[in-house]
């Protein structure tokens, strides 16, 4: 067993445990399609109804806090059209040119080095994605950032972002054909590799008075809905509609299936 997104194996007692967990649970058990190959999809359906609220442009966690498992061409062609902008949500590029880079070895680095800077920088220089932005009280993605203002599409978005980004903090364990796909969640998270310790994905958490006091707007309690509701287009693209409505089917709810915010440019 591997988890899929992090190319990681997993030790023989973890294996054992989720093996475990999915015999006691009710599964959802389909085809399901990802990254152009078909798996035997084994789903914790339950776990899509864990509440949920990605209001991460309200966001003040920098969840970033690591670097994503790859950067894609498309991902390097929108930071090399929009140096201006990525350096300045980033500061990235200023930062390099501090350490004594030129320009040029500075976008040889965005086109060519796994993380988008020299690899030595990585721990000593930026200690997460260089990525991650603060704008104006925003924790955000960059990337992301730079395809909403060019007016990209979900589907656009999805395709440059790191894909892992994308798709978290939803796990995929794989072994063989089989693909067990789970949301993290209080009942689970000790078999994920992903945290789900955030406001988003805690609802308690936004409950909290000290939470309310250092994050005054944003995380409204009436506006946690079920994951499976908050990533409906986002997994639609990726596996294709007919995988959230199964899973909508087995968990017998309907949802407004509109595109989230997040996905959409600010007028
Ligand atoms: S912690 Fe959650 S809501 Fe905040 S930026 Fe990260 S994914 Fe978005
Ligand atoms: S690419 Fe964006 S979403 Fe992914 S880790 Fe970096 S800042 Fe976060």
């Amino acid at each position: 067993m591997r988890y899929f997104m992090h190319n990681k194996e997993l030790s023989p007692k973890l294996e054992k445990r989720i093996k475990d967990y999915f015999r006691k649970i009710r599964k959802l058990e389909l085809e399901v399609k990802f990254l152009n190959k078909n798996y035997y999809g084994i789903i914790d359906v339950e776990s899509f109804r864990w509440l949920s609220n990605f209001d991460c442009f309200n966001c003040l966690t920098n969840c970033c806090v690591q670097f994503p498992y790859e950067f894609n061409k498309k991902a390097r062609e929108v930071i090399l059209e929009n140096l201006k902008e990525y350096d300045s949500l980033t500061k990235a590029i200023s930062i390099m040119k501090e350490e004594g880079m030129t320009e040029k070895e500075i976008k040889s680095s965005i086109e060519n080095d796994a993380m988008l800077i020299p690899k030595e920088f990585e721990n000593s220089v930026f200690d997460r994605c260089t990525c991650s932005s603060v704008y104006i009280d925003k924790s955000l993605c960059a990337i992301h950032k730079i395809c909403i203002d060019k007016g990209m599409s979900l589907g656009e978005i999805i395709d440059t972002k790191p894909l892992w980004c994308s798709l978290y903090p939803l796990e995929l364990i794989i072994e063989e054909e089989n693909l067990y796909i789970f949301v993290p969640t209080s009942g689970n998270n000790y078999l994920s590799m992903n945290d789900c310790d955030f406001p988003c994905m805690n609802i308690e958490k936004a409950k909290s008075p000290y939470f309310r006091r250092e994050n005054p707007i944003g995380f409204q309690l009436d506006e946690y809905k079920p994951f499976i509701e908050n990533y409906y287009n986002v997994l639609s693209y990726i596996f294709g509609e007919k995988f959230c409505n199964s899973i909508l089917e087995s968990l017998n709810i309907k949802i407004n299936k509109d595109i989230d915010e997040q996905y959409i440019k600010k007028k």
